[in-house]
């Protein structure tokens, strides 16, 4: 047995292990943050980023013309679903979906990290070579020059769904040479599509993590080579945390307040961490103990809890405990939780629920139904969240631990929905059907 393991609370370990859905409470948070976290200048250095690529943006890809150049999804106010879900009158306030399964060309909230990553890459290199002045336009991104700089360089990366769809459409569409490792059974349509793009899909059967390290090797060791490394990566990380300022502009204008007595709930479907936890940080650094972060992970593999749980930086994965990993949510099968994300989280997210595979599906289903919303798996993950909050031991004392009871009525729940615009109707169909067998 693991070491660390004998520090782990037993009796949560015992519910971890029989995959009974639960609410685990952070007992970290409210404490400060490590003194190497990431800081506000270098979030607003993101925001800064996109905000400057823009124009380069919407001359790369045509789709974006409406936006100008921003990559941004909606704010979708959800009676009908909160109507359906909540169950207890008690749970009031108002719902939202925030729409990341609809940001635009790469289908997923994987476009804020991924998209950010690169052209903070493209960026660099044309600073270097002297294509681009600190503070020249960024259009220069799109010249003949820069493509003929940018393939001279390959960027890679280890994927199996939404992250290789959002690096490989952004490298490929700057002239880099782009390389996706995927396993043998990822998803045809997502190989497709990448291909149709001009990226090169490198398929693997057999142990797929020692592939992506094999890629990451060779990659690493090639001077015109570039790795995006979804565990350790602070430019995904900043990406997702420059969500934070339009979403609270989006709040504001959907005339939601957010303070003591207004509390804010965010529930976020959790994989490997970047993308919920760069959300939460961006969000702690704009509304503070007034936000409530909460991340979903499936049963199976419940990573950050675990690692949190752990109250511990040594690295615990689902497998020490005994769970298998496998779930039907693509994006939410990690078995180790990012270690450049965990320990920020140990000090900013409220807690983490588990959804099992029969209520992704159940929920896909409630949010289709109820919003005309259609959803991949994982992006349904979040959506009993104000139930566990409202509805449960743990969520009632968080509520009163916090000083909330009293304010649910001024409360916002936000589900944030991560993926699935892109997937294919007849996958969607899938997805019903799967739902229809769990009735
Ligand atoms: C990647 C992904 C997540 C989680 O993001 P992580 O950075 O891996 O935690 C959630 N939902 C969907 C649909 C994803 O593709």
């Amino acid at each position: 047995m693991n070491s660390i393991l004998k520090s782990f609370p037993s009796n949560l370990l015992a519910q971890l292990q029989s995959r009974t859905p639960l609410l685990w409470l952070n007992p970290g948070l409210g404490s400060s943050l490590p003194k190497d976290a990431p800081g506000i200048a270098d979030v607003a250095e993101a925001e800064a980023r996109l905000a400057r690529c823009a124009g380069l943006m919407a001359t790369l890809f045509p789709e974006l013309k409406a936006s100008a150049g921003r990559i941004e999804s909606e704010l979708i106010a959800t009676p009908q679903l909160q109507q359906t879900m909540s169950s207890d009158p008690e749970c009031a306030g108002s719902w939202f979906i925030k729409a990341d399964h609809a940001l635009p060309i790469a289908g997923s909230i994987k476009a804020r990290g991924g998209f950010h990553e690169i052209l903070a890459l493209a960026e660099s290199i044309a600073i270097d070579h002297g294509l681009l002045l600190p503070d020249g336009d960024r259009l220069q991104l799109a010249s003949e020059a820069a493509r003929t700089l940018f393939a001279r360089y390959t960027v890679t990366v280890g994927s199996t769904g939404n992250l290789g769809l959002s690096i490989g459409v952004m490298a490929a569409a700057l002239g880099f040479k782009a390389v996706v490792h995927m396993s043998t059974d990822a998803k045809a349509w997502k190989k497709d599509r990448l291909r149709l793009r001009g990226v090169e899909v490198v398929e693997h059967d057999g142990d797929y993590a020692a592939a992506v390290a094999a890629g990451r090797a060779q990659s690493q060791a090639d001077p015109y080579g570039y790795f995006v490394d979804d565990e350790h990566s602070l430019m995904l990380f900043l990406g997702y945390a420059a969500a934070a300022r339009h979403f609270a502009v989006q709040l504001k204008a959907a005339g939601r307040t957010v303070d003591a007595t207004h509390p804010l709930f965010v529930y976020i479907p959790c994989g490997v961490g970047g993308a919920p936890g760069g959300i939460t940080f961006g969000l702690k650094a704009l509304f503070g103990e007034h936000v409530h972060c909460f991340f979903a992970e499936p049963v199976a593999s419940p990573c950050m809890l675990v690692q949190l749980a752990s109250q511990q930086n040594t690295p615990l994965s689902v497998y020490d405990i005994g769970l298998d990993n496998i779930t039907e949510a693509d994006g939410l099968a990690v078995g180790q939780a990012s270690p450049l994300v965990s320990p920020l989280m140990a000090v900013q997210l409220s807690g983490v629920f588990t959804v099992s595979d029969r209520q992704l599906y159940t929920q896909l289903l409630q949010v289709l139904r109820t919003e005309d919303i259609a959803l991949e798996p994982s992006a349904a993950a979040g959506v009993c969240g104000p139930d566990w909050l409202t509805n449960s031991d743990p969520g009632r004392t968080y509520l009163r631990h916090h000083d909330l009871e009293h304010h649910l009525n001024d409360a916002t729940h936000v589900i944030w929905t991560t993926g699935g615009s892109l997937v294919p109707p007849e996958e969607h169909r899938r997805f019903l059907s799967i739902a229809a067998q769990y009735g």
